[in-house]
């Protein structure tokens, strides 16, 4: 990126020439780049040193300590560009749902109904790493099934999917997760059911049980980027006293040969046991979810933790059997990619856009959280982020909050307009910081200054005058700004326009009458 460009960035900000450290920091805190991110740490502190308004020269120095965050911040271009209004819009289903009270705790294994049921907690993560979180989201809770993703990828890594598969099937079961049966190879239906992730288990190999669950830990901490996971002795040990039903699902694959050789089948079940009782937040399994929405690689870190194939069979099956005996129903109603853990935890992943992690203890018959589902209905009715919408026509009353990728300059200029129109001073700085021309024109002519002074939007206005627009653009009915504010009795539109020398068209085509003879001469 030239030095160039970086100085017209800050020509996009700039307010008298210089940018206050207040806007700089609401456009971070607006963006959802929060303060622990690895990447925005040092040029956050730095913001915060920084005296009230800075000037181009220390807005260089600024930007030198993380340019493509830092301009990618200003200009909008993160994946989810709006994000306080996309938070909100969360927020409202979160506060809707939170009412809903059906649903019990499990009680097979008892650990899980000591939790507080009215606990809630939901938590976002894009794939540039902005992050908002909800309710009990510092809240520990055991990840249960939603470990299953995580083993298979983990196993994928290992051993490849041609050799994971002729030990795991890839069909739904159409059964409840722990039911005690196998496909008519007598392999695991899948891996996202208790079966096939005891056999995923199986496939990752080390030299001691405790270096695989070290290994399989620090797994899920790059995949959360640091944040806390941690784990929940307790569960592990109810659940290993309660697991007649995981022991009989390992005796009968054993007894069908489905193994590779050499299994310890107690070490697997015991690792198997593990893998459900590590315990974290929701703002940590967001980030987990973020990194396989962003194809493997974590979005705050940049460490590849997952190859992009092994997320895209993961994400497959999640799709198909995430969500035990419901995941049909949720595959077509929902349509993201999710699993679902008996401590009443989801985890959903949108590709390309961003992870949610969703827990309330509470569950439906079908062992799902009911928040849970609820929410992730609401989302997908408020946001288009069922894996088809692409399908569907632009208008159905839902939002898509993603970057629109195919921004040509032309609507570049058009948005322009139309942020001029309605005074998003915000918007029209993200548009000239992408590098929208501030004097660009629509087919009629018409400008932004035309448009924000025929709609009485002074603060637009201002932003146009001072980024140097030329005053008096004239529009193909002969009309210059001043003539739209004189016409619509906008004063006080007119007379900031006459501080910087507007003129209406009669005034302009005088001048010109005057100043012509001096040109022919
Ligand atoms: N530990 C639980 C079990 O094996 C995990 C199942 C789940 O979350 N669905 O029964």
């Amino acid at each position: 990126m030239s030095s160039e460009h970086f100085s017209d960035l800050f020509s996009a900000f700039a307010r008298d020439g210089s940018v206050t450290r207040a806007d700089l920091l609401r456009l971070f805190d607006d963006s959802g780049i929060l303060e622990d991110d690895p990447r925005a740490k040092r040029l956050l502190s730095a913001i915060n040193r920084s005296s009230d308004t800075i000037s181009r020269e220390e807005f260089l120095a600024l930007m030198e300590n993380s340019p493509t965050l830092f301009e990618s911040v200003l200009d909008g271009s993160l994946v989810i560009p709006q994000f306080r209004q996309f938070c909100d819009g969360i927020a409202k289903i979160f506060d809707n749902v939170s009412e809903t009270r059906h649903g019990t705790l499990p009680t097979y294994i008892p650990q899980l109904e000591r939790v507080d049921p009215d606990k809630f907690a939901v938590s976002v993560c894009t794939i540039d790493g902005q992050r908002f979180s909800l309710g009990d989201s510092d809240d520990y809770f055991c990840v249960q099934s939603c470990s299953k993703p995580m083993t298979y990828c983990i196993a994928l890594e290992e051993v490849g999917e041609a050799t994971l598969h002729q030990y795991v099937g890839r069909e739904p079961s159409g059964k409840t997760f722990n039911e005690l049966t196998l496909n008519s190879w007598g392999l695991p239906h899948n891996p996202m059911i208790n079966a096939g992730a005891i056999m995923s288990g199986a496939l990752i190999k080390r030299k001691s049980p405790s270096d695989r669950f070290d290994f399989v830990m620090e797994k899920w901490k790059e995949a959360a980027g640091g944040a806390k996971i941690g784990f929940n002795n307790a569960v592990y040990l109810s659940e290993r006293q309660t697991a007649d039903r995981n022991f009989a699902l390992g005796y009968f694959m054993r007894e069908k040969k489905a193994f590779p050789a050499e299994t310890e089948l107690l070490d697997v079940l015991e690792f198997y046991f593990q893998c459900c009782s590590i315990d974290t937040t929701t703002k940590a399994m967001a980030t987990v979810a973020a990194t396989l929405a962003n194809g493997g690689t974590n979005p705050l870190t940049g460490v590849q933790v997952f190859r992009p194939d092994h997320v895209k069979h993961c994400l497959s099956l999640m799709l198909s059997c995430g969500m035990y005996d419901f995941s049909g129903e949720f595959a077509f109603s929902v349509g993201i990619p999710a699993k679902s853990g008996v401590s009443g935890a989801i985890l959903l992943v949108v590709p390309n856009v961003c992870g949610v992690a969703v827990w309330s203890p509470r569950l439906d018959e079908l062992g799902n959280s009911v928040r849970g589902v609820e929410f992730s209905k609401r989302l997908v009715n408020k946001f288009k982020f069922h894996t088809f919408d692409s399908m569907l026509g632009l208008r159905d009353g839902r939002i898509d909050p993603r970057r629109n990728m195919y921004e040509s300059r032309l609507s570049g200029a058009y948005a322009f307009c139309w942020a001029a129109a309605q005074g998003d001073v915000s918007e029209m700085r993200r548009l000239v910081a992408r590098g929208v021309s501030p004097s660009v024109a629509d087919y009629d002519g018409r400008t932004a200054l035309h448009l924000a002074a025929s709609e009485e939007q002074l603060e637009a206005l201002r932003y146009l005058l001072q980024l140097g627009v030329d005053v008096n653009p004239v529009d193909r009915w002969k009309n210059t700004p001043l003539d739209e504010a004189v016409r619509a009795n906008h004063s006080s539109v007119v007379s900031i326009l006459k501080e910087y020398g507007a003129k209406t068209e009669q005034e302009c085509a005088a001048s010109e009458v005057r100043e012509a003879p001096g040109e022919i001469r």
